[in-house]
């Protein structure tokens, strides 16, 4: 094969749609081009070992904030044994402060931004000349309708088992500084009618589980509802097969024409990721985050109690000008809105994006290396941020996990941020680890920590009992939904 296109999942359920972008787009070199995809935790040598027993001439690799550390690793070893291999990487780690990281240093050529056209012609001048003189090569963003949509690539295999990944536009109009769709300044929609057609061929061929990845899915509400009811006919017309789709919304866009169908939707079919990320107006202001805190939680309020849509709301912990008092807030008022999950991410400083401007203000430390984690703020300091790291982690394992939904409720009480920080602080004390902890221990620090609170021994007993959690030995029942397990374990609490 002359040319392999390559990556490092984060896991093998996530199939690069990047790189079936670059496939579907390769014109004349396309029969020359195959996918190899990886797994992060993948051995570098067996990695390079199956990359060149393709033989190939170039090898193109996406780079994320997830897998740069390991692809470098790879890309290095590959030089060493292959140098006539000509390397290539794309993607968003290597578009921004390309020339400040060590795998650029060992690949032969980065194309930068969009890849869809400028790494077929990179490909073409390298196997026929001339030869590229430059290394760093910018992306150049072709009219939407030149890009070749890249569905047809997704196999039967991954169609079976691995998360669909699909897009209707591009690009963030909003300029949120911690964000690298900031750097956007505006969405590019692809042709709906062209996308739908596509969406179809993929149902047709018993693709039921659609994530998209646009980032503002809610921007345009007329395309929005077409979508949406794209979806709402497969259902209506099979409702024995059910489908799922997964979208990600800007919380204070919620017209009543989109709330109408969305309400449409039954348990188990949809699922929205809203960021929120700070309550805190003068936090927005200072990150340029556009957001009416009010019409945010109204709409969040009406999904929770007037739709089906599961909602996974995110909070970022350590942005500038935010301290632990304000985060808490921001916390129990999305507590107080009922989302099914909150995910609470701490800040990370992606290569590229505004927020750099605060560094020095706001003595903003961040991890020298992938996810670049802020480890210390003027207002929250490296132990403190350690234990909010804790928290998040705990806080997906008791919460998000659905395994706890009634026990949730009455271990967060009154004051969800301050006694769930409690109880990260304690458990940990217990554990000494935030990773690999068996659910029934989990369990059964749940209830010591219930009792250490007052809670009578055969109460705490019988709640951990009535959760998933409590009678995780029992054999899971048969489920009819689409969705993932976690939001079935939500759906049956
Ligand atoms: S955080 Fe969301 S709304 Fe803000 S720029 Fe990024 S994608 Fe757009």
């Amino acid at each position: 094969m002359t040319i392999l296109l390559s990556t490092l999942n984060a896991r093998y359920a996530h199939a690069s749609l990047g790189l079936r972008y670059l496939l579907a787009n390769m014109g004349a070199l396309q029969e020359q081009t195959s996918l190899m995809e990886f797994v992060i935790g993948a051995k570098t040598v067996e990695v390079v070992e199956r990359l060149l027993a393709k033989k190939p001439r170039i090898v193109g690799f996406g780079i994320y904030i997830w897998n740069v550390e390991e692809t470098t690793k790879v890309v290095a070893m590959l030089k060493r044994v292959a140098p006539e291999v000509t390397v290539v990487l794309g993607g968003p780690e290597v578009s921004y402060e390309t020339n400040e990281q060590e795998i650029a240093r060992l690949a032969d050529y980065v194309v930068t931004g969009w890849g869809d056209i400028t790494f077929p012609k990179l490909c073409g001048d390298i196997l026929n000349g001339p030869k590229p003189i430059m290394k760093i090569h910018a992306g150049v963003q072709p009219p939407m309708a030149d890009i070749t949509l890249p569905y047809t690539l997704y196999t039967d295999e991954d169609i079976a088992h691995r998360t669909l990944y699909v897009e209707a536009s591009r690009g963030c109009p909003f300029k949120c500084e911690f964000c690298l769709s900031s750097l956007d300044k505006t969405a590019w929609p692809f042709g709906i009618d062209t996308f739908l057609a596509e969406m179809e061929t993929l149902y047709q061929r018993g693709a039921r589980l659609f994530k998209f990845v646009d980032r503002t899915f809610n921007l345009n509400v007329k395309t929005s509802q077409r979508i949406m009811q794209f979806f709402l006919d497969k259902i209506a017309a099979t409702p024995d097969d059910p489908v799922y789709a997964h979208f990600e919304l800007v919380p204070d866009h919620l017209p009543e024409a989109l709330k109408a169908t969305i309400a449409q939707f039954p348990p188990g079919a949809l699922q929205f990721e809203i960021g929120i990320q700070s309550f805190n107006p003068e936090v927005q202001t200072l990150v340029s985050r556009r957001q009416d805190n009010a019409k945010a939680a109204d709409n969040i309020r009406w999904l929770t109690t007037q739709s089906h849509a599961h909602l996974h709301v995110d909070l970022i912990a350590g942005l500038p000008g935010e301290d632990v008092e304000s985060f808490a807030r921001g916390f129990d008022q999305l507590v107080a809105l009922g989302p099914h999950e909150i995910q609470f991410g701490i800040l990370k400083r992606l290569r590229g994006t505004p927020i750099i401007r605060h560094t020095e203000p706001y003595k903003m430390v961040y991890e020298p290396y992938p996810p670049y984690a802020v480890l210390a703020t003027d207002r929250i300091d490296f132990a403190t941020m350690q234990r909010l790291v804790r928290f998040a982690r705990y806080w997906d394992l008791v919460a998000n996990s659905g395994r706890f939904a009634h026990t949730i409720k009455v271990l967060l009480g009154d004051s969800p941020f301050a006694n769930f920080m409690a109880f990260s602080d304690w458990i940990y004390t217990q554990l000494d680890a935030t990773h690999r902890i068996a659910l029934d221990r989990l369990a059964k620090l749940v209830q010591a920590w219930l009792q250490r609170q007052g809670m009578p021994a055969a109460d705490a007993a019988a709640l951990l009992a009535s959760d998933y959690a409590g009678s995780a030995h029992k054999p899971a029942e048969k489920t009819t939904h689409a969705a993932p397990e976690r939001q079935v374990r939500h759906l049956a609490a």
